[in-house]
């Protein structure tokens, strides 16, 4: 098995692959405002597990379409639309997100949680700027720094893991360039990142090795979450998740 597929093995159980809630799931929804009578149609771009995307089908009428790039995170997504009867207005589809097969203004809703870091977040909105019909709404969380300065230590952990982290004025005033209208944001409270995702990570942690026979690539895998939990707890007054929501002008 390879890194990657270990990684996908890894998250494939769980019920989010990011920090979030359903609760800021909605919260961002409500400052849309969408009509629940108007047939929207949404994106879900990196949806792993979908989450949230189960949340969007359930408050809106929403037609959603949600990409991921691996198919073990959509069949689960499939199979909980199944159950709750939702799976004729969830399309799952596999995708890379610097690759869609979208039309120009084809979504009312681009909807993001914690992905669009893998292509970086201004090639990300500008790329997707052009499937989202103007007057439409871009809903992405990101992760930001939530203070002007930080220690050096965690500085330096995220600007090696992505060089793109940066303050919320930042990533508006980079909304801004790209012909966007910042129409709110907020920032990911700490239960998003322990209660639901880092502890059931953690609690996954020992049938996983069990799992690997404590493989070498198990064991790397299981010491960089712990790695990226201790810096979390260290210095979660320093970065978060910002959910920035914004309107194509
Ligand atoms: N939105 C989900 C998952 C966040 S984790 C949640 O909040 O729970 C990031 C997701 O992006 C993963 O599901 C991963 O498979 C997906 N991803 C990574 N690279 C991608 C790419 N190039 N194209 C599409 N999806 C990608």
């Amino acid at each position: 098995m390879t890194e990657l597929e270990l990684l996908v093995d890894f998250h494939k159980d769980a019920e989010r692959q990011g920090p979030g809630s359903s609760f800021e799931t909605m919260k961002a929804l409500n400052l849309i405002g969408v009509d629940k009578n108007y047939k929207l149609e949404i994106a879900d771009i990196g949806c792993g597990t979908g989450a949230h995307t189960i949340v969007l089908a359930q408050n809106t009428n929403g037609q959603i379409t949600a990409v991921d790039l691996f198919p073990e995170f959509l069949g689960k997504l499939d199979s909980k639309a199944k159950e709750l009867g939702l799976h004729n207005r969830i399309t799952t589809l596999k995708k890379s997100m610097n690759d869609l097969p979208f039309d120009n203004e084809e979504f009312d809703i681009i909807w993001s949680e914690g992905a669009i870091y893998n292509m970086g977040f201004e090639t990300g909105i500008k790329q997707w700027k052009s499937y989202l019909k103007t007057g439409g709404y871009l809903a992405v969380s990101e992760i930001s720094w939530t203070t002007n300065s930080r220690p050096k230590e965690v500085e330096e952990h995220w600007n090696n893991e992505y060089p793109q982290i940066d303050t919320v004025s930042n990533k508006i005033r980079i909304l801004e360039k790209n012909g966007y209208m910042p129409v709110a944001h907020f920032i990911l409270p700490e239960y998003c990142w322990i209660d639901n995702y880092y502890k059931p990570i953690e609690n996954r942690f020992a049938t996983f090795l069990e799992k690997y026979k404590n493989s070498e690539l198990a064991k790397n895998l299981v010491d960089l979450e712990k790695e990226e939990i201790k810096i979390y707890k260290k210095y979660k007054d320093y970065y978060s998740y910002g959910f920035y929501i914004a309107k194509k002008i």
